[in-house]
């Protein structure tokens, strides 16, 4: 019988919390395989999809590379774990590339012979069927493996799929990521939520200075991001007040600084209200001169009591590209849509702000008021995979 063999890695360290964390990845596959026939069965460390309709699998695959915890896996036949029942599937498999090797791993110790002795026999078996074929131990070309375990069933295969590693998406809390349109928030979102966070988005527009297709395309990234976790709250502010108001009454090479210091003060303050435990940031250091030390010190200076998060801060910009493509998010990142950002943009930003010098300028603003006006224009959309 076909079946889907799953692996997951990271799990086994979580000691006491292990049950959690499993329980956890188990419900996260089968909210991902809604909609789909299956049976799931949970086996000596392994997790096995059987009784799918056929004509699924690939579907179903595509599906489970997207579940964050699960490390690999196998379309593999299962079958009694019995040397007949092994041998006889072995006989009949045909190799494709000029060599091949066998390799057996036997979770179970009673089985009557040793890996390699098997291993040995089973190579034989399947030279004996396919002339013209060599074994070769070192660089295989193809590589059958047959995994003996507790459970009664021998498994073989002979591809390993590779998918996200990580951790249960939610094993980890819920955060906020600061979505903007660009290349990087969005790689951060999927990197933190990678590391078991859900992610609920802020994002600020500057309409009528941004456009709608600027909206548009935040709504599309957001959207793409849920094919990894599912969901995500989307909570969009105006931060077009907040932004005349500075360009009314701060130094210009301030602006990007202090607008970053009220988007961390929204931010913050949406945390509170959605019990969210973390700010996701798309920022690598030196990329621009809102992303030097100094300037996240000042920016980061006006969060209490929560981690902020930057999980692209030591990445380039090629690595944080490669990464966008893989997730799908790069080609709606570049359309040439204004930012906020990219509103009233000094000439020359201050590349090394002190607290001093931002609490000068903010000074002349009310904070308080803007924040508070700002938090009155939020609007939500909740968007979800399809
Ligand atoms: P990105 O590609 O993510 O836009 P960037 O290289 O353009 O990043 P900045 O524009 O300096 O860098 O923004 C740094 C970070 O600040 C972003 O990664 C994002 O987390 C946040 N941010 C910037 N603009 C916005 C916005 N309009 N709404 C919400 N968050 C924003
Ligand atoms: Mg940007």
């Amino acid at each position: 019988m076909k079946v889907i063999l799953l692996r997951f890695g990271e799990l086994y360290l979580k000691g006491n919390n292990r049950n959690v964390f499993e329980s956890m990845l188990i419900n996260n596959i089968k909210e991902k395989l809604q909609g789909e026939e299956y049976r799931f069965q949970k086996t000596f460390g392994r997790y096995v999809i059987c009784d799918y309709k056929p004509n699924r699998e690939v579907d179903i695959v595509e599906k489970l590379k997207k579940v964050f915890g699960l490390y690999s896996i196998s379309i593999a036949e299962e079958v009694d774990a019995t040397k007949e029942d092994i041998e006889n599937f072995i006989k009949n498999i045909k190799i494709k590339t000029e060599n091949f090797k066998v390799y057996v791993k036997r979770a179970d110790k009673n089985f009557p012979i040793s890996s390699m002795d098997f291993a040995k026999e089973l190579g034989g078996i399947i030279l004996e069927n396919n002339t013209n074929k060599n074994v070769e131990l070192y660089q295989p070309q193809t590589l059958i493996s047959v995994d003996i375990r507790l459970n009664g069933k021998a498994y073989i295969f002979d591809e390993i799929i590779k998918c996200q590693g990580g951790l249960p998406l939610g094993s980890a809390g819920k955060a906020l990521l600061l979505l903007s349109g660009g290349i990087d928030s969005p790689v951060a979102g999927y990197l933190m939520a990678k590391r078991g966070l859900k992610i609920e988005a802020l994002h600020f527009h500057s309409y009528p200075y941004t456009s709608e297709q600027a909206k548009e395309k935040v709504l599309t990234l957001a959207k793409k991001l849920c094919d990894y976790v599912d969901e995500v709250k989307l909570h969009i502010v105006s931060f077009t007040k907040v932004q005349e108001e500075i360009h009314i009454r701060c130094r210009n090479e301030f602006m990007i600084t202090i607008m970053r210091r009220i988007m961390m003060r929204i931010a913050q303050k949406i945390c509170q209200n959605n019990e969210l435990g973390a700010i996701v940031t798309g920022e690598s250091l030196g990329q621009v001169a809102s992303q030097t030390m100094q300037s996240m010190t000042v920016t980061g200076g006006v969060v209490d009591n929560l981690p902020i998060f930057r999980p692209c801060i030591a990445m380039d910009k090629e690595d944080i590209m490669e990464i966008a493509n893989k997730i799908d998010t790069y080609q709606t990142s570049i359309l040439p849509y204004e930012d906020c950002c990219t509103v009233f943009l000094p000439k020359n930003p201050v590349i090394k702000p002190t607290i001093e010098k931002c609490l000068k300028e903010e000074s002349y603003l009310n904070i308080d008021e803007l924040v508070d006006q700002a938090m009155q224009t939020e609007e939500i959309v909740v968007l979800k995979r399809d």
